[in-house]
């Protein structure tokens, strides 16, 4: 499995296991429930499970699923699947954020009692309203802050045992209303919610915020370095507050603590799984694992490879910063590592006949073609031959332009791996559209070599008329049009930038016979076409994984 290089990460942890000698590095992924993991999340896998193997450590996995809203088991599941699809392994530490609701409700009561938390009255409105929650130069201001404690520990159990509507009070920890740090002033750590949990089911009505749960989960569970990506930052004060002071002895001085790295992002494609679900719940795309979604199921039933991947996530590093790293990098890490695997097959996407004259009706010949040039130990097979032939469309030109060398009229063309052909008429359907050309072929070459020794520009791939399978491939490109998805103008929308041509359907293309019993997750490279594999939705489908060569270069 590729492994992260060395990284900032790891040189705070070694710092910390020196200060902290017999420290064992206890990392977790937080996935929350809410969608299916996409690539960014891939890189977020690497950098938790990567970072405990590296140091000899564990990593849990934690379903974050203290906000009640859209979660869902057929997401955990998902995303257990798409984790040890990637080769990670949680061993038996799997926890749910909200099997500390208990705990969360208790460490919140001791805030109260500490005189570090108070329930407030504050609207939604007002808390947007600058005379409560100030600016960069005006503090904020709750007239709640001083209310006695005993009031906050009766107002706050009874939010809980379900007295009041949603939005009448909420309880906020006592740090800073002056905080230059938004994230510090008085924030809010519970709210009241009444909406169905998908574990907890109704029980209960007041929900932690993230930045409250989070420290307490990271330290219940004796997390040494929370790893998360930067827009948690800001955040970090606040992690390290309700660390320090809710009462939660047993971890060491400073820990658990927070690190921050950039977020994995890459042009055309928009991570984020709640743009992500619009498409699969708008019908733009046939479910999460719609080979165009970059989320891990989508990228796997295109043909992906885990291990192509995971090389992708190594080759992008982990930094401090945001950068944007471009899609065919990605597409290079599969190419690469299918060239030297993905056996060789023929495919014609557009096919058009050809009729060898001179080569006898019912005859079949075999040619023996090789596996993979790169990799002898592939073998060969045979491929038949017969007088009528399906080439591509693209490999015929009836009026040549320069440098043309591939079928053209009275021009000879080899056949790869067989005959050496000459075109001399071509027929017409009544649209103007070519039936058929029609060839002779110089029977005294043999795999594509003239006996005289002439030289012969162009070869093209061919298959016999009588001896293939009529599939259907979906070719794809970028699903949006945006190159920096960070660049979007604020007056559009995500959707508005979908691909049309996303997934072009081409019908009735023609493989060699033995593809119709391909085998789902089998890669092949079809000469001169691209990587493809099987779909799993559709009978008799191949999706291309991605071209022969950036087509870009
Ligand atoms: P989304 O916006 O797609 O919903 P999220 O951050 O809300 O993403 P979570 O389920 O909360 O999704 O994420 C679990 C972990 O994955 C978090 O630690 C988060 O930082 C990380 N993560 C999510 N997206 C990326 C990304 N593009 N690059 C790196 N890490 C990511
Ligand atoms: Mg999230």
């Amino acid at each position: 499995m590729a492994e992260l290089d060395r990284n900032f990460i790891w040189d705070f942890i070694e710092d910390d296991l020196q200060n902290n000698p017999g420290m064992k590095v206890h990392t977790r992924f937080p996935p929350e429930p809410n969608g299916y993991l996409h690539i960014g999340h891939c890189k977020a896998l690497c950098v938790d499970f990567g970072t405990a193997r590296k140091f000899g450590g564990v990593c849990n996995l934690r379903m974050d699923d203290t906000n009640p809203a859209k979660e869902d088991t057929e997401y955990v599941d998902a995303i257990m699947e798409d984790i040890r699809w990637l080769g990670f392994d949680w061993d038996d530490r799997f926890f749910y954020g909200s099997d500390y609701f208990e705990k969360d409700y208790e460490l919140a009561v001791g805030l109260i009692k500490k005189g570090l938390a108070y329930v407030c009255e504050l609207t939604a409105e007002q808390f947007r309203d600058p005379k409560y929650c100030g600016d960069l130069t005006h503090p904020a201001v709750s007239p709640w802050r001083d209310r006695p404690i005993a009031e906050s520990l009766d107002l706050f159990e009874r939010m809980k045992n379900g007295e009041f509507p949603e939005g009448k009070y909420t309880l906020r920890a006592k740090i800073d209303l002056a905080s230059g740090n938004f994230c510090m002033r008085d924030p809010v750590i519970y709210r009241i919610k009444y909406v169905e949990h998908h574990r907890q089911g109704t029980k209960w009505c007041i929900f932690p915020m993230y930045d409250f749960a989070h420290p307490i989960q990271d330290a219940l569970e004796n997390i040494t370095h929370s790893l998360c990506s930067l827009e948690y930052e800001i955040h970090r004060p606040l992690y390290n507050w309700v660390r320090d002071n809710v009462d939660l002895p047993g971890n060491p001085v400073g820990f658990p603590r927070q690190i921050e790295f950039a977020r994995l992002n890459i042009t055309y494609t928009v991570l984020s799984k709640r743009f992500l679900r619009g498409l699969v719940e708008g019908g733009v795309v046939d479910g999460w694992d719609d080979p165009r979604m970059p989320t891990l199921c989508g990228l796997r039933r295109r043909g992906y490879t885990a291990s192509s991947i995971l090389d992708f996530i190594g080759r992008t590093g982990v930094a401090k910063s945001d950068s944007l790293v471009d899609i065919r990098q990605l597409e290079a890490c599969l190419r690469d590592e299918l060239n030297a695997t993905a056996p060789r097959r023929i495919a014609v996407l557009k096919p058009v006949k050809v009729i060898v004259d001179t080569y006898p009706a019912g005859k079949t010949e075999y040619f023996e073609v090789s596996n993979n040039p790169q990799d002898p130990e592939a073998g060969t097979r045979k491929v038949a031959f017969t007088r009528e032939l399906w080439i591509d469309e693209d490999d015929f030109a009836e009026v040549p332009p320069p440098k043309f060398f591939r079928m053209r009229p009275d021009g000879e063309v080899r056949l790869m791996g067989a005959y050496i052909v000459k075109c001399n008429e071509i027929v017409k359907n009544a649209d103007g559209s070519v039936k058929e050309i029609h060839c002779t072929a110089d029977l005294e070459t043999g795999n594509g070599m003239p006996a005289d020794g002439r030289k012969i520009k162009g070869t093209i791939h061919w298959l016999s008329a009588e001896n293939c399978a009529d599939v259907t491939m979906h070719l794809y490109n970028n699903l949006t049009t945006l190159e920096n998805p960070s660049a979007k103008p604020d007056d559009k929308d995500y959707t508005d930038f979908i691909n049309p041509e996303s997934k072009i359907v081409v019908e009735h293309a023609k493989v060699e016979p033995a593809l119709a019993d391909a085998k789902v997750g089998e890669q092949f490279q079809f000469v001169r076409t691209g990587y493809f594999c099987r779909d799993t939705k559709y009978p008799n489908t191949f999706n291309r994984i991605v071209t022969l060569k950036d087509s870009f270069k």
